[in-house]
C-alpha cells in the first residue's frame, strides 16, 4: 500500500507516524508485527487455507470441508466420563484405519487441514507413517493427544510446519485430572508439552468447557499454557442435546454465550488462540453463524459420519456419497432438530467463521480487527461475573457422539463393521 502526501503537514506527520491521511503507516506496521506475534496460527498456513477458501469459491462449490477429523482408531489410554468412543465394544476399539484408507480419504476430502481424534492416536501402530504421509501431501495436520505418550513417541515425528501436537487439557491440574478421570494426568499431559515445545514442533492445546467451568481458573490456565510456550489454544463448548439424561450440566446457547462472553472479555493481550477469532466472538454472542456440518466431516473405521462429528445419522462409503446423501437442512440450530438447538461447538461452527473471514471483504476485515486491533474487548460486566462464586465446578459428563442418537441405519452400519471385525478374526 502507498500514501502520497497531499500536504506539508501530512509528509511530516508520516515520518512520525501521527494519523493525518487516513492512515497511520507507522502503528499499523507495529500492529501487524504485534498481530503476527498474538496470533496462533501462521501465515502459511492462514495463506494455504484462504486460497483454498476461494479457489473453492471460485469453482462456485456450495459445500465444501475446511479440516477432515480423522479417527483413526477409538482405542484410549484414558476413560473420560465425558467420552463416548471407549464405549464401543472389544472387536470395534481393536480395530484402525490403515494409512492406505487414510490417504485415501484425505484425497477424497481435499480438505487442506486433517484433525487426528481418537480415540488416542498415539496408540495406533502407524501412526508415524500416518502422519508422514499426510505431511507429504502438504496437510496441515492437529494430531489431537491426551500427552500421557507423547513423551514416549516424540522420537517418531520431526519437526514441521504441517505437523501440531494439539494437547488436550480440559483445565487447571485438579480440573483436568478430574475431567479424564486420572489423577496426575495433567502433570504428565505438562511434560509432554515442554518436551515437544523445546524440540520445536508445533504444540497447542484443545479445552472443552462444560457448565460450571469457573471463568477465573480458565483464565489462570490460559496464563499457565502461554508460560508454558505452546502457540495456540483452541476451546469449544462441550456438545448437548435435549435427550440426554443430565441436562442441568449442559451449556444451553444463552449460558455458553455469558460462560465465553465471561471468559474471553477484559483479555490479557499475552493469550493467543490458535482458531478463528470470529469463531470466539461466535461464542461469545457477538456474531450469529449458520452450521456447516460438511465443513469438519469425520472419517471413521465406520466410513464417512452423517452429519457431522458429534451425531451419527449413518455412514458413507465415500465423500461424494455424504456429500449428496446427507439431508444437511435437517441439522444446524435453525433447523428445528433438537439435536442440534443448543449446539455451538467448533466442529460445526468453526468453518461458518473461517467461511466468513476468507469468503467476504467483511468477514475479513473484522477478522483483521479483531487479531490486529480488537484484543482485549473490554466488558464491566464480564468483569463483574468473574468475581461471582462458582457455585459446582465438578459435574457430570455426558459421552459424546455414541450417545447423541443414533438412527437404525446407525446400528445396522455398526453391526455390519462388527461382523466384518468378527469374521477377520476368525481368518
Ligand atoms: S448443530 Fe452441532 S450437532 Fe447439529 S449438525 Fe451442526 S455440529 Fe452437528
Amino acid at each position: 500500500m502507498t500514501c502520497e502526501p497531499v500536504n506539508n503537514d501530512c509528509r511530516k506527520s508520516r515520518s512520525r507516524g501521527i494519523l493525518v491521511c487516513g492512515y497511520n503507516f507507522t502503528l499499523l506496521a507495529k500492529k501487524m508485527r504485534a498481530g503476527k506475534e498474538l496470533m496462533g496460527v501462521p501465515i502459511s498456513q492462514m495463506w494455504t487455507v484462504a486460497t483454498y477458501v476461494l479457489s473453492q469459491r471460485l469453482k462456485g462449490r456450495k459445500r465444501y470441508p475446511l479440516v477432515l477429523m480423522l479417527e483413526p482408531l477409538f482405542r484410549c489410554n484414558l476413560a473420560c466420563a465425558g467420552c463416548g468412543k471407549i464405549q464401543y465394544p472389544a472387536h470395534i476399539l481393536k480395530s484402525q484405519l490403515t494409512p492406505e484408507q487414510c490417504f485415501d480419504a484425505v484425497e477424497q476430502c481435499g480438505a487442506p487441514m486433517v484433525s487426528i481424534p481418537g480415540g488416542e492416536p498415539l496408540l495406533h501402530p502407524q501412526i508415524k507413517e500416518i502422519v508422514e504421509g499426510l505431511i507429504a501431501r502438504k496437510k496441515y495436520i492437529y494430531l489431537c493427544t491426551n500427552a500421557l505418550l507423547l513423551k514416549q513417541k516424540i522420537d517418531l515425528f520431526k519437526p514441521s510446519k504441517y505437523l501440531t501436537f494439539s494437547v488436550h487439557l480440559d483445565g487447571q491440574k485438579e480440573h483436568h485430572d478430574f475431567s479424564v478421570c486420572r489423577e496426575g494426568g495433567y502433570d504428565i499431559a505438562v511434560e509432554g508439552i515442554k518436551e515437544a515445545v523445546k524440540r520445536g514442533f508445533r504444540v497447542t492445546t484443545n479445552t472443552t468447557l462444560f457448565d460450571g467451568a469457573d471463568p477465573a481458573s480458565v483464565r489462570s490456565f490460559f496464563d499457565e499454557m502461554m508460560q508454558l510456550g505452546v502457540e495456540g489454544m483452541m476451546l469449544s463448548p462441550g456438545y448437548s442435546y435435549d435427550k440426554a439424561p443430565d441436562q442441568q450440566h449442559f451449556l444451553g446457547r444463552a449460558k455458553t454465550r455469558r460462560l465465553f462472553s465471561t471468559i474471553l472479555s477484559n483479555r490479557d493481550k499475552k493469550w493467543r488462540f490458535n482458531q478463528s477469532p470470529l469463531f470466539l466472538e461466535f461464542l461469545m454472542g457477538k456474531r450469529s453463524y449458520a452450521c456447516t456440518p460438511w465443513g469438519m466431516p469425520t472419517y471413521n473405521v465406520f466410513g464417512w459420519q452423517k452429519p457431522c462429528y458429534l451425531l451419527q445419522d449413518g455412514y458413507a462409503d465415500t465423500f461424494s456419497e455424504l456429500l449428496e446423501t446427507t439431508s444437511w437442512d435437517h441439522y444446524g440450530a435453525e433447523s428445528g432438530n433438537p439435536r442440534c438447538a443448543n449446539c455451538m461447538v467448533h466442529s460445526g461452527y468453526e468453518a461458518s467463521a473461517v467461511n466468513d473471514t476468507f469468503g467476504s471483504l467483511r468477514g475479513l476485515l473484522a477478522t483483521a480487527r479483531a487479531t490486529l486491533f480488537g484484543g482485549s474487548y473490554v466488558n464491566r460486566e464480564a468483569l463483574d461475573a468473574l468475581r461471582q462464586p462458582v457455585e459446582n465446578t465438578r459435574h457430570h459428563f455426558i459421552p459424546l457422539s455414541v450417545s447423541a442418537g443414533k438412527t437404525a441405519s446407525t446400528e445396522n452400519h455398526e453391526a455390519r463393521s462388527t461382523q466384518r471385525a468378527n469374521d477377520e478374526v476368525k481368518v
